[in-house]
């Protein structure tokens, strides 16, 4: 991204501050870990701003985050911008009425969870999480709210991995996108 007055380019400063662990969780899987940008208060300061700069004069009505760095990520910029915030959760850990989707894994399917009452019909939504690989948990998400009536204004997160095409695959499906810092690899 340039800088075009409006816009700034955040993720070469963001990029130098998140960590590569090699195969983990599994053998060739190159781990994006984020918490070196949490732990900096003032690379924190800068995460956060980056999000609250984009979305500061188009406001969402409530921010969704996903679990579980998208709790986060999110609730630190709903807190900024005056919104509230919902989790959206693995299955099993909600108390209330819920609605569900499950989603196929490489190995496996896993499922998530949102509060029937978390959003109402018509709010637009601006849905986080730290990082895009295959989309598949984000795309569950925006099915999720979906299901109450809801709009994702927009799809954000720290890193993208475009080779994976999961962020080609949300945009195909409509969903707007903002990421910071782009890596190739797995
Ligand atoms: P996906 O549903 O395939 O887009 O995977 C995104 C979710 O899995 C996010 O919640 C990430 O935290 C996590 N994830 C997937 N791949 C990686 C990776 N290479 N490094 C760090 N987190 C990852």
């Amino acid at each position: 991204m340039q800088d075009t007055g409006d816009t700034f380019d955040y993720g070469p400063y963001l990029r130098r501050h998140i960590r590569t662990v090699p195969d983990w969780p599994a053998p060739g899987i190159q781990f994006r870990d984020i918490t070196p940008l949490l732990q900096d208060p003032k690379v924190f300061r800068v995460l956060i701003d980056a999000f609250v700069h984009r979305y500061m004069d188009r406001r969402p009505d409530v921010v969704a985050g996903l679990d579980a760095r998208g709790f986060i990520l999110g609730s630190v910029v709903a807190y900024e911008l005056n919104v509230g915030f919902v989790p959206i959760r693995k299955k099993g850990k909600l108390p209330f009425t819920t609605v569900e989707e499950t989603y196929e894994l490489e190995y496996g399917s896993a499922t998530v969870e949102l509060h029937t009452d978390a959003v109402k019909s018509g709010d637009r939504v601006l849905l986080m999480d730290d990082l895009i690989a295959t989309g598949g948990t984000m795309m569950a998400g925006k099915k999720l709210l979906e299901k109450l009536g809801a709009t994702v204004m927009e799809g954000a997160a720290i890193v993208d991995l475009p080779e994976l095409e999961g962020s080609a695959r949300l945009r195909a499906a409509g969903l707007p996108l903002y990421t910071l810092v782009d890596f190739a690899g797995h």
